[in-house]
């Protein structure tokens, strides 16, 4: 199955399916010249947890990068060490870069390919539910110790090859982060969507053709709002839905602490009560979310964990501070999205009336 994303920069095909590594990237009909190389970047769990399918499906000769894992593979020293990588194997402009991975590696080795020597091309191959979000859409970055995401770019992959079969060896605690941003997707775009997914008993068992599904459905409203607008002037804004407080609480929570979207979760909830405020979302709607959350495992300890004084600072060093003001995505009603700005002051008084709710 071929999803179009059509951006003012660049065109490609998110190709999904299981077992398609080999048949996609044959479809590609790259013509690599001889001297140039395929680097696959990927990560220590990933290349141990797929290593030999990668290896026997991979229609190409490659060099491999292992990173550490997760938020580390981000920094600053591991960008350096990938592209003393790329220099020490002598890459040119032509060579292709591989994302093998989740989220962190898909923006690390996106970052590397649009910034090394001036940008060579990629692919990503995301392996994890979270990344497809992640992998479509061409935002690329690294952490800085201020902040998460700071130093990046809009850079677009040649493609996208989600093969589902990598995700078979994902922990739940991965499955339910990565179900968040389907559910974002849902919340933005189509209530009866959101109904049926808030009606699965156990968000960490959905049947692998169920999953590609949503999974698909999920890459329709990203390329679909990405196409629209490629450069978060406008309604792309609209994907950050429960990113604002959902990001103070994970950096509150330091890297790693919270899985992201675990955080996404914690955040939908808080652009819930707000939306109560501003649009037309109910408090029986935001209770309901809540316990469909909470019996699904999503960790509201960390609310509890890290008061408001020590959410603040995070809260407006988002990227989405613009003037002083924080931004919210906010809903009217389910698949109606709105850009809020909202006063410190009164983000501590929704943070108090959410920690009511927990009690
Ligand atoms: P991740 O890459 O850190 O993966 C999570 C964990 O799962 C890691 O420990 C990884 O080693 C492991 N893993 C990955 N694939 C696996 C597999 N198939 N089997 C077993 N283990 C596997 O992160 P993620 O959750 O995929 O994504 C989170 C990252 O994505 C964050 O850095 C976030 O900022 C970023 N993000 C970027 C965008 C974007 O548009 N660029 C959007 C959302 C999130
Ligand atoms: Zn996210």
């Amino acid at each position: 199955m071929r999803i179009p994303v059509n951006t003012a920069s660049h065109q490609y095909e998110v190709v999904i399916g299981n077992n398609i590594l080999t048949s996609a990237m044959e479809s590609l009909h790259l013509h690599l010249p001889k001297e140039d190389k395929i680097i696959v970047f990927t990560d220590e769990n990933v290349w141990k947890a797929h290593k030999n399918y990668f290896t026997e499906s991979f229609p190409y000769p490659f060099e491999v990068f292992v990173m550490p894992a997760g938020e580390e593979c981000k920094s600053f020293d591991n960008y350096k060490e990938a592209n003393s990588f790329l220099i020490d194997n002598k890459c040119t402009r032509k060579s292709l870069l591989i994302a093998l991975g989740g989220g962190a590696v898909g923006d690390l080795s996106g970052f590397v390919a649009a910034t090394y020597m001036r940008g060579i091309p990629f692919i990503q191959v995301p392996t994890t539910i979270l990344a497809h979000d992640s992998a479509v859409g061409g935002k690329t970055a690294i952490n800085h110790p201020e902040g998460k995401n700071l130093i990046g770019a809009f850079y677009q992959p040649k493609a996208v090859i989600y093969d589902t079969r990598f995700l078979s060896t994902l922990s739940e605690r991965e499955v339910r982060s990565g179900m968040a941003e389907v559910i974002k997707h849902a919340m933005i775009s189509d209530e009866i969507w959101l109904q049926e997914l808030l009606s699965i008993q156990s968000i960490t068992s959905i049947a692998d053709e169920q999953l590609a599904s949503y999974l698909k459905a999920g890459i329709e409203v990203k390329a679909n709002i990405v196409a629209e607008d490629e450069t978060e002037q406008s309604v792309r804004k609209y994907l950050n839905l429960g990113h604002t407080y959902g990001h103070a609480i994970e950096a509150a929570a330091g890297y790693g602490g919270l899985a992201h979207g675990e955080a996404v979760v914690i955040g939908l909830v808080y652009a819930l009560i707000l939306s109560e405020r501003y649009g037309k979302i109910s408090r029986e709607f935001t209770k309901s979310f809540l316990k469909f959350a909470y019996s699904n495992g999503y960790p509201f300890d960390a609310v509890s964990n890290y008061s408001f004084d020590t959410l603040e600072p995070f809260l407006v060093k988002d990227k989405k501070v613009e003037y002083g003001q924080l931004q919210f995505v906010l809903l009217n009603t389910i698949g109606e999205p709105f850009i809020q700005t909202i006063e410190v002051s009164e983000c501590r008084e929704v943070d108090l009336e959410y920690r009511a709710l927990l009690m």
